[in-house]
């Protein structure tokens, strides 16, 4: 029998509430702290990929997510002239593989309703700011300098903004200067092609639709579409208002208009700023970074939700097959995470500025580069394994897409 350690998690989002379902169920007694006082499902469309879906089946949520999310059997990145740049087919290296867009808000409501279910204690309306050590544990502080703890092991999976950076033991923590507007609104038939449509003028302009499945609250389908921004044009955007948008938007894809007929103004959409980080190792004493806060990356490649759920199902295997000693089970973990996390992290960080910037020369490269990487069999199916997040760099074997979880997912 393994002892039951006391934990503390802070953040009750994708990566948070996945550790504390699995480590409840491992016997731990896990306390989650949430800073949002009436955590509610909000955000807009993400792509589960293959991995994460694989660490939802772990999760034994895997159908629940799925029955409400939107089936996406490929990706089609188009200019503006609508010549195709890329079209990655999940069918190309497994013929059950599928990207399955869902509504964040539906993730985040499945996960925190399994967390409570599993016997978290929950206490929400509390944002850490620090922690501390307190003899052999930890302690965690909030804004009202209020003290939560001890805890054995405090994981720390606040997102992107995190608080607690300070704990690590080398970490690099930077804005993009890139992000991008959302807007969520009923499905026009997107849902029925099955595809994740981008499309794209040089590096500065991109447009996306994402079949999103049902949203929470909603009882008809979604459609998320998402437009590339740089964060220090948006109070010029939204002062030039919506025509102008609108006149912007439609000249680089005609498939918006029904989207934003649906606007009076531009109250509805949303935007996004993303986030650089950078840390290794991924713990320290008797503390862990999962998630957002270990490795926020651009959602060019869609990763983000699936890499914390991956993060979450990797330290409660770490944890199990270290019953009695930490240490060693927090450090396999970042070993454990190291070379799928450095790949991401290197092709994110690639290829972002390839679709996000002002780099006339990048877009032109990539307009010559990736018609042609289509033609080639290899090349692909390559794109194709990064895409549903299997991959962990072109020497090493990709993470098996096998459903036989039985041996954790040991990427
Ligand atoms: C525009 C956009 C598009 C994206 N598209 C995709 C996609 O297609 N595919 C994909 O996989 N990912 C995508 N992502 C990324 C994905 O949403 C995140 O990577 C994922 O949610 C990370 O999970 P997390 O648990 O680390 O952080 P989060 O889900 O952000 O959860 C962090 C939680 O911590 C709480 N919190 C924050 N600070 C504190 C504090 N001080 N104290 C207590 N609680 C705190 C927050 O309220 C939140 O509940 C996208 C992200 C953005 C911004």
């Amino acid at each position: 029998m393994s002892p039951s350690l006391r934990i503390g998690i802070v953040g009750a989002g994708t990566a948070g509430s996945a550790a504390a379902i699995l480590l409840c169920r491992a016997g731990h007694q896990v306390t989650l702290l949430e800073c949002v006082a009436v955590p509610r499902p909000v955000g807009a469309g993400i792509t589960l990929q293959p991995t994460g879906q694989l660490a939802l089946e772990r999760l034994g949520l895997r159908e629940d997510v799925a029955s409400r999310g939107a089936v996406i059997d490929r990706l089609v990145c188009r200019r503006r002239d609508g010549k195709v740049l890329v079209d990655l087919p999940y069918g190309d290296i497994g013929p059950d593989l599928q990207g399955i867009g869902i509504h964040r808000g539906v993730l985040f409501e499945t996960l925190f309703g399994a967390a409570m279910a599993a016997g978290a204690t929950i206490h929400c309306g509390v944002k850490i700011v620090r922690s501390e050590r307190a003899g052999p544990a930890r302690l965690l502080l909030d804004d009202t300098g209020t003290t939560h703890g001890p805890f054995d092991l405090v994981i720390v999976a606040d997102g992107a903004t995190c608080e607690l950076h300070a704990e690590a033991t080398s970490v690099r923590a930077t804005p993009y200067p890139w992000g991008a507007l959302w807007l969520v609104v009923d499905d026009m038939g997107f849902a029925a092609e099955r595809t994740l449509h981008q499309t794209v003028d040089r590096a500065s302009h991109m447009i996306g639709f994402l079949p999103t499945g049902m949203a929470p609250g909603r009882d008809v389908p979604v459609v998320s579409m998402f437009w590339s921004l740089r964060a220090d044009r948006l109070d010029a955007w939204r002062a030039a208002g919506l025509s102008k948008w609108r006149d912007e938007v439609l000249a680089l894809d005609p498939r918006a208009e029904p989207i934003l007929d649906t606007l009076d103004d531009l109250e509805p959409v949303l935007f996004s700023r993303y986030r650089d980080v950078v840390m290794y190792p991924w713990h320290g004493d008797r503390i862990v970074f999962l998630g957002d806060a270990a490795h926020a990356m651009s959602p060019q490649l869609g990763q983000g939700a699936n890499l914390a759920l991956v993060d979450a199902v990797v330290l409660a295997d770490a944890m199990a097959t270290h019953p009695a000693d930490l240490p060693r089970a927090l450090a396999t973990y970042s070993a454990s995470r190291k070379r799928h996390l450095a790949f991401y992290q290197f092709a994110t960080r690639a290829l972002t500025p390839m679709f996000q910037s002002d780099s006339r020369i990048l877009a032109w490269l990539r307009d010559r580069i990736f018609p042609h990487s289509s033609w080639f069999h290899y090349l692909r199916r390559r794109m194709v394994r990064t895409m549903v997040g299997a991959d962990r760099g072109l020497v090493r074997a990709p993470f098996a897409l096998t459903r036989a979880l039985g041996s954790g997912l040991g990427v």
